[in-house]
Order: C-alpha cells, then sequence, then structure tokens
C-alpha cells in the first residue's frame, strides 16, 4: 500500500480519540495518562505509544484489527503513518534487524491476565507471515506458531485472575538467516510453577493437559482390561489438536504416546495415600498403585518403597553400605509430590527442548514473556518469587530507558536538564544483596542452612533474622504473620510460613535458576537493541468496555509511564551513530553520495544543513547526532524516499 492510499484507508476508518502518542498530552499527571487511556480504551483502540514503547490495554475481544489486511498495512510503514498497532513495533524490529544488522528484543510486561502472552503471539505470528517463503522456512514457521498451544498445555492454568495464565517465564527467540528469512529457533523456560501439579490455591486449577488428558483415564480407569486400547482411542479423540502440535514441533508417535502416558502416570500417583502403621507409612490401597506403576512403567513393588522409603549411607566398620529408611506418613506424601513435581518439571523440559536450533546464529528476534506482579490476599514463597523477577525486570527497564537515555546524554555531552526519578535498585538490592547488609535471600539460605527445625519453628526463625538484619530498611517491614515488601509497583505482605521449607526443598533449585536466569537475562536483553510493551489489565471482571479508573491508574503509576514520558519530552526522540546516519540519508545531497570524504561529523553537519534542518531541533554529540522532535526526522525519510 503506498503512502496515498494509506492516508485515504486512514482517513477513512480512523477517529481521533485522545493523542496517539502520550509525549504529546498537554499535561503530564498519572489522570491525565489514565484519561488518555481510558478514552482510546472505550473507543476500541487498545494501543498508544511513548515513543518507541507501546502500551496495550486488553480489550477482552476480538478486535477487528488483527487481519491481513492490517498485516500490509504496517508492513515497512514508519510509525507516524498509522496508528500504533502492535504490528507497527513488530515491523519495527524486524526492519531493524535487517537495516541495522543487530539482534532485537521485546520485554512484554504487566501483570496476570493484561495480555502479554496474546502480545507475544501477535508478535510471532507477524514476523512469520512477513518473513521469507519456501518449505523450510515454512516448517520453521510452523514450529515457532505450533509450540505456542503445546506449552500453553502443559504449562498454563485457569488462576482467580486469567482463565489461561502462563505459569512459566518464556524467553522465545526466532533466528533468522542473513536473508531475514527465519530459520530456527528456541525457547528457553524458567521458574515453572511445579508445586501447581500436587496443589492449587482455592478457585484455581492444575496445568490445562491435566483436564485434557482426564476426560480419557477416567473413562479408563473402569475399563482396566483394555485401558491399553482404550486409553490411546480416547487420547487421540479428545486431543488431536494437541497431537498434530506434537508431531510439528518434532515429536514421534512413540513419543507422544509416551508423554501423554507420562501425564496420566503423574496424574495417578496423586492418587495413592498412605496409612500408618507401626508409626511408618504404608500404601493404602495397592490398587491405586497398580495404574500408575503401569503408566510410569515402574515395577509395583519399586514404586511402593520408592514412595515409602528413602535410602542412606551408613558406615559400618569402614565400609559404606546403603540402608532403605522407612518414611512417616507426612515423609512418604513429601515424597510422592516431589516425585510428581521431579516428573512434571522433567517432562516440560523436554518439551521446551523440542525446538530447531541451528548451528551458528545469525540474527535473532527475542521475545520475553513472563508472568506478572502478583498480589493475593495471601502472599506466599511463589509470589515473593515471582514479584522478585519483575522487580528485576523494572529494574532492566529503567536502565535501558531512563538511565540509559540520561547517561548517553552525558557520554555524548549533550545539554540538558536531569530529571529525577525512582530508582527501584534500592528494593532489588533489599532482596538479592549479598554483601553488607545481607539481603532476603541470603538471610533465608542462612537460616535453611543452620536450621534443622521444620516447618513453624524455622519460619518464626526466618521473621526474627529478618527483622533483625533488615529491619530498619525503608522499604521492609513486618506484621504478625510475615513482612512486607514496599515493591516498586506497591506494598505486599507476605505469609512467612512455608518459605523455609519451599526454599530448602523443591523450589531451592528453581531459586538459583531464577538467580541465573535473571543474570542470564539482564545479559542476553542488553546484547540486543530492546522494545517495550506494558500491559495494562482495565478491569477484574473480564469483561469488555469495563473501565475501573482505581485498577488502570495503579497501574499506570507502576509501570513508571509518567516518568517515561517526562524523560521522552525532555530528551530526544531519534538518535544514531554519525556513520549510520550519513549511509541512510547520503542520497540527499552529492557531497556525501554515495560517500562522504571527510570527518564523519562535518558530514552529519552538513546533511543537517543542506535540508534547512532547524539548529534547534537537534545537537551533535561526540559519536551521534541526536534529533527532537519525530516530524524532523520524518521529513527526512520523505526526502529520501522521494531520491529513490
Ligand atoms: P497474561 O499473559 O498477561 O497473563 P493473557 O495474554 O493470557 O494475559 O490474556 C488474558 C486473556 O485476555 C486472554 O486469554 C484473552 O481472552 C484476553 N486478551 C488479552 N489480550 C487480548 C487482545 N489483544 N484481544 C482480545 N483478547 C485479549
Ligand atoms: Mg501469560
Amino acid at each position: 500500500m503506498g503512502s496515498k492510499e494509506r492516508y485515504h484507508w486512514l482517513a477513512q476508518n480512523v477517529k481521533v480519540s485522545g493523542v496517539d502518542d502520550m509525549v504529546l498530552l498537554s499535561k503530564i499527571n498519572e489522570d491525565a495518562i489514565t484519561e488518555n487511556l481510558k478514552k482510546r480504551y472505550m473507543d476500541d483502540y487498545i494501543f498508544t505509544y511513548i515513543g518507541p514503547v507501546l502500551i496495550s490495554v486488553n480489550p477482552f475481544k476480538q478486535l477487528p484489527y488483527f487481519t491481513d489486511r492490517e498485516v500490509e498495512l504496517y508492513q515497512g510503514a514508519a510509525q507516524y503513518e498509522n496508528p500504533p498497532h502492535i504490528y507497527a513495533l513488530a515491523d519495527n524490529m524486524y526492519r531493524n534487524m535487517m537495516i541495522d544488522n543487530e539482534n532485537q528484543c521485546v520485554i512484554i510486561s504487566g501483570e496476570s491476565g493484561a495480555g502479554k502472552t496474546v502480545a507475544a503471539k501477535f508478535i510471532m505470528s507477524y514476523v512469520s507471515k512477513v518473513s521469507g517463503g519456501g518449505d523450510k522456512v515454512q516448517h520453521v514457521k510452523d514450529i515457532i506458531l505450533q509450540s505456542n498451544p503445546l506449552l500453553e498445555a502443559f504449562g498454563n492454568a485457569k488462576t482467580v485472575r486469567n482463565n489461561n495464565s502462563s505459569r512459566f517465564g518464556k524467553y522465545f527467540e526466532i533466528q533468522f538467516s542473513r536473508g531475514g528469512a527465519p530459520d530456527g529457533g528456541k525457547i528457553s523456560n524458567f521458574l515453572l510453577e511445579k508445586t501447581r501439579v500436587v496443589s492449587q490455591n482455592p478457585g484455581e486449577r492444575s496445568f490445562h493437559i491435566y483436564y485434557q488428558v482426564l476426560v480419557c483415564v477416567c473413562v479408563c480407569i473402569y475399563i482396566y482390561m483394555y485401558m491399553y486400547i482404550y486409553i490411546y482411542i480416547y487420547i487421540y479423540i479428545y486431543m488431536l489438536g494437541l497431537s498434530e502440535a506434537m508431531s510439528v514441533v518434532g515429536l514421534s508417535v512413540e513419543e507422544q504416546d509416551s508423554v501423554l502416558q507420562l501425564v496420566a502416570g503423574i496424574l495417578h500417583l496423586g492418587n495413592i495415600s498412605f496409612r500408618e502403621e507401626n508409626n511408618y507409612a504404608v500404601v493404602e490401597s495397592q490398587d491405586f498403585l497398580a495404574f500408575p506403576a503401569f503408566l510410569l512403567g515402574v515395577p509395583q513393588d519399586g514404586l511402593c518403597s520408592k514412595l515409602t522409603s528413602r535410602m542412606m549411607d551408613s558406615k559400618w566398620g569402614g565400609t559404606t553400605e546403603s540402608i532403605a529408611v522407612t518414611l512417616s506418613t507426612e515423609q512418604a506424601c513429601f515424597s510422592r509430590d516431589a516425585l510428581s513435581k521431579a516428573l512434571y518439571t522433567r517432562l516440560f523440559d523436554f518439551l521446551v527442548d523440542v525446538t530447531i536450533q541451528k548451528d551458528q546464529e545469525e540474527f535473532n528476534i527475542g521475545v520475553l514473556d513472563i508472568y506478572g506482579f502478583e498480589i493475593f490476599q495471601r502472599n506466599g514463597f511463589e509470589q515473593f518469587c515471582i514479584n522478585f523477577v519483575n522487580e528485576k525486570l523494572q529494574q532492566i527497564f529503567i536502565e535501558l530507558t531512563l538511565k540509559a537515555e540520561q547517561d548517553e546524554y552525558v557520554q555524548e555531552g549533550i545539554q540538558w536538564t536531569p530529571i529525577e526519578y525512582f530508582n527501584n535498585k534500592v528494593v532489588c538490592d533489599l532482596i538479592e544483596s549479598k554483601l553488607n547488609p545481607l539481603g532476603l535471600m541470603s538471610v533465608l539460605d542462612d537460616v535453611c542452612a543452620t536450621m534443622h527445625a521444620k516447618g513453624e519453628g524455622a519460619d518464626q526463625t526466618l521473621l526474627q533474622k529478618l527483622q533483625g538484619q533488615i529491619g530498619s530498611h525503608e522499604h521492609f517491614s513486618s506484621w504478625n504473620k510475615g513482612f512486607i515488601i514496599h515493591h516498586y509497583a506497591g506494598k505486599v505482605s507476605y505469609d512467612v510460613s512455608g518459605f523455609c521449607e519451599r526454599n530448602r526443598d523443591v523450589l531451592f533449585n528453581d531459586i538459583i535458576e531464577l538467580m541465573q536466569s535473571s543474570e542470564f537475562l539482564v545479559q542476553t536483553l542488553m546484547k540486543c537493541t530492546p522494545h517495550y510493551i506494558r500491559c495494562i489489565k482495565p478491569n477484574e471482571t473480564k469483561r469488555p468496555r469495563d473501565w475501573e479508573d482505581n485498577r488502570a491508574r495503579h497501574q499506570v503509576e507502576y509501570l513508571g509511564l509518567r516518568e517515561n514520558i517526562r524523560v521522552r519530552r525532555a530528551g530526544y526522540a531519534y538518535r544514531r551513530a554519525f556513520n549510520k546516519f550519513l549511509q541512510r540519508y547520503a542520497i540527499l545531497t552529492k557531497e556525501t553520495w554515495p560517500r562522504w570524504k571527510g570527518k564523519e561529523r562535518q558530514g552529519v553537519l552538513h546533511l543537517l544543513n543542506s535540508v534547512h534542518m532547524d539548529q534547534d531541533q537537534f545537537q551533535l554529540g561526540k559519536t551521534k547526532v541526536f534529533i527532537k522532535a519525530p516530524e524532523s526526522l520524518f521529513l527526512l525519510e520523505e526526502m529520501r524516499e522521494r531520491k529513490y
């Protein structure tokens, strides 16, 4: 579609609701921002910009502007030409990658149910639509898109806030050839909420796959003799879609069978209960043992002893021997649950692994979709972990946008007035600091390492130690059941009961994983050109056109949108290294075409003077040119287009 047609289409289809880019708001405060978003939302415009940052409000209904027509409209178009759209951001990422030869990534943040996963899917499907054709490429595209339903079946669950909530963090990378065709993909998952396999909060459910398999298994359990046949018949009837997804990502029919059989096995593991006999646990009914043992492919008595005893090393006169120690009922339940969680996690990792990776990476576009900030009635260890990750992500955002923006001005010697903003590094330190003063995680690890007491005792010790060691921190306080952290997103009261056990036991590995992944995050993300989507959930009812002012304003606050606009307005919308700028606009003057012979800085100045750019519209730094208003840049782009 040419510029003229585009303009025509826009004039017919777009009415003006609020401002497209909130840099243009006449007043910058939370009320004005919320009001602008509301106005647009009520007119079915869910997207709004703050410069390059995209704000997206969950419409809770299908909107008509995600068709092939829009894909065409946004392809290769400049941001200002069309209304704000996630396709514009996706297109921008793809073009940047092709033109600047730089890796791109998008960080999608927002609370649970705000629309992060849907946004990630839009990006993937857009990129897959606009990038090259061919059989091999088609295969990669299929895998990219099909991995979604598969991972959702195994990693998503119904929660009170979102019927289809992703219970794992995902960093998805689409890899491209130099020609821009996708030819590989990689998924890193972290922080799968594995406790969900064995327990859920009221009103919530386990992972979707359970219910899909449950239907089949319920039928077969009564048809004992024929279960082998029946299980497959039913599984295939009910799960055709899933089976297709598994085929596309490269699982053989046998592997698919094993996957489903394993899920059924884990499901039945949960049915095994124990009773006490002479202080020790015995399996209540052997009947409940047979089926999971069969499904998991292990002997029945082997499974039984695995659940009710533990191997321990014992020294006998110089030799070490392994002896089986019988467990109490409580310990047996614990080991049953641990086994379920471990099996499920391995299975999930196996599924996530089934992606195509190239030997040599050229370019990639990464999408980070992670569950957002959670504040419930009762907040336990899981919420603490999730909120910490979000705190870190916010810090990266601050680093990369606000702070980096100001730092760059200083570095380049650009004249400008600094702006105050809240840096949440202080909250991250409160949680993760390993030096004086010790952070919360370190105190927790200390308590777990030195205390043998279980349950309540250890948790109370933890609370006392926290009060002693970080009690005076301005972002920390305590209450009768635990402690309160003043996160960037607001105050959250954590119930300390269960912290030690969860930290010490199964989730301990997750913390390490989490720490590593947040390092990895930071590193991976710092290496690519970042883009941001900030998702907002307008209500708790999940109904369309329902706008709760207070909820929305609260998110506007903690997403830091006001700071974002302020910094953006005070600064320069566009910056480019001298050589890249010269390369792009060389065609505009005969002295710069095909190549400027003198110093790059002089070349840029020559170019800007020749097109009569206003003196107050730009500044030249040490290595980069800074241009104030986006409009000035549009002008350059138009001139360039006319020359070609
Ligand atoms: P999150 O990943 O942030 O927890 P989701 O992306 O799963 O949230 O969105 C929750 C639900 O909201 C989706 O299942 C869908 O019903 C609805 N939704 C979100 N974004 C959109 C959108 N752009 N258009 C239509 N419905 C949406
Ligand atoms: Mg999600």
